[in-house]
């Protein structure tokens, strides 16, 4: 059984073809600069890449020249062996509890949610509807990233700010990389053989979020109403005082909404070292004795770490953590640093297994708390939720 992956950007197009339940992938790619006269579409398959730059103006023709070419690369022969598509969709707000079948009922649903997401749902509707227009008789499916940390519960995901708030317009803490935390927190419970293990997830990549998960359920996570809440990330502030937004605007005669994106877009690793956004950047930065580079993964390390030290009280203990995603899955200096600042908890870093990349134990086997390096498949994910939604 073949399903599309499909993670819609306002410019870009993500895709994976997995055949299921071999979990298998056929190819994989990536539509970049949609809305330009010189966009471009990646298709990696059998260890080959094929890039072809086109005019592609808007998703629906990114979504055709996607379909032609998994049939022109011979990963399908025809459409009809393709099973089901699962859309990545952003904020499923209060709305959405688990994945579902996407209806026009449902594209509502998503739509009325985009004043707490707007960078990304409306693109992520985009497109939903260029490949229901494209394969009409193919189930959909929305796997949203907020869906497993609807678990927590108020103590965890309510502002301490007028509750009327959260009443009148939904404001809350909603946490993303849903999908992430999921599939790295059950892999771990598999890998310590105890579904009821008291598991972190620090999923770090150019966006980051750490997550509590106890017993496979999302108890906790850094991530807010939006994706700036949280641990410092690429081009992100994380948590900061909002009164910072009237000061800088004030001085600079700036808008809320241009500080806002100043805390979105320059900030972070890029905003602390002042000229790079990418964490092999910063470590290079810091390997030469770069005072900026070096502070901004130090900020890093020390906000990881307060994440850390409060999940471990609030789930009242710890079995392991889980590094993911594109920082925590090849960056060994900031897990070394991480791991060297949770001593406390009785925990002993491999130094020669932290070296390596991979799914592997990256503690000492008697450590008390385990850690792991779990690479992340949220295409996995997805297509699991369309197998089981559709079959
Ligand atoms: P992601 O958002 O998960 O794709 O992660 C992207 C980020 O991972 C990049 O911006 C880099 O900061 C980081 N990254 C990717 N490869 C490496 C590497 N080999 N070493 C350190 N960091 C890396």
């Amino acid at each position: 059984m073949k399903i599309l992956a499909v993670n819609a950007g306002s410019s870009s197009l993500k895709f994976q073809l997995l055949v299921m339940p071999e979990e298998s992938v056929i190819t994989s790619g990536i539509v970049e600069r949609i809305g330009w006269d010189d966009a471009i579409i990646t298709f990696k398959q059998n260890g080959q890449k094929i890039t072809e730059t086109f005019q592609i103006l808007n998703h629906k023709f990114a979504v055709e020249l996607v379909i032609q070419g998994l049939i022109k690369h011979g990963a399908i022969q025809s459409l009809d062996e393709i099973k089901g598509v699962g859309h990545r969709v952003v904020q499923g707000g209060e709305i959405f509890k688990t994945s579902v079948l996407i209806t026009d009922e449902v594209v509502e649903q998503i739509r009325s949610l985009n004043d707490l997401a707007p960078l990304h749902n409306p693109a992520n509707i985009t497109g939903i509807e260029a490949f229901r227009k494209a394969l009409p008789d193919v189930p959909q499916v929305a796997v949203f990233d907020t869906t497993f940390h609807q678990t927590m519960t108020e103590d965890a995901f309510l502002y301490a700010a007028p509750y009327e708030w959260y009443q009148k317009y939904h404001v809350r803490k909603y946490g993303f990389h849903g999908t992430s935390h999921q599939y790295v927190s059950e892999r771990a419970a598999v890998l310590l053989n105890n579904p009821k293990a008291k598991v972190i997830v620090a999923h770090l990549g150019n966006g980051a979020s750490i997550c509590a998960v106890d017993g496979g359920k999302s108890v906790d996570t850094s991530m807010g109403l939006t994706p700036l809440e949280g641990i410092p990330m690429g081009t992100r502030s994380g948590n900061i005082d909002p009164a910072v937004l009237m000061l800088i605007a004030g001085k600079e005669d700036k808008t809320y909404g241009e500080v806002l994106d100043d805390l979105n877009k320059k900030s972070g690793y890029l905003g602390v070292s002042g000229f790079s956004n990418d964490s092999r950047d910063i470590i290079d930065g810091m390997n030469r004795g770069d005072y900026r580079a070096t502070l901004a993964h130090k900020i890093q390390v020390k906000r990881i770490v307060d994440y850390i030290g409060s999940y471990y009280l609030y789930m009242g203990g710890l079995d392991a953590i889980c590094f993911t995603a594109g920082i925590g899955e090849n960056a060994p200096e900031i897990r070394r640093d991480v791991i060297k600042a949770m001593k406390p908890l009785g925990i002993e870093l491999d130094v020669s297994e932290n070296e390596k990349r991979g799914e592997r134990m990256i503690s000492t086997p008697d450590s008390k708390v385990k850690a792991f390096i779990i690479p992340t498949n949220e295409e996995v994910m997805i297509a699991r939720e369309c197998v089981r939604l559709t079959a």
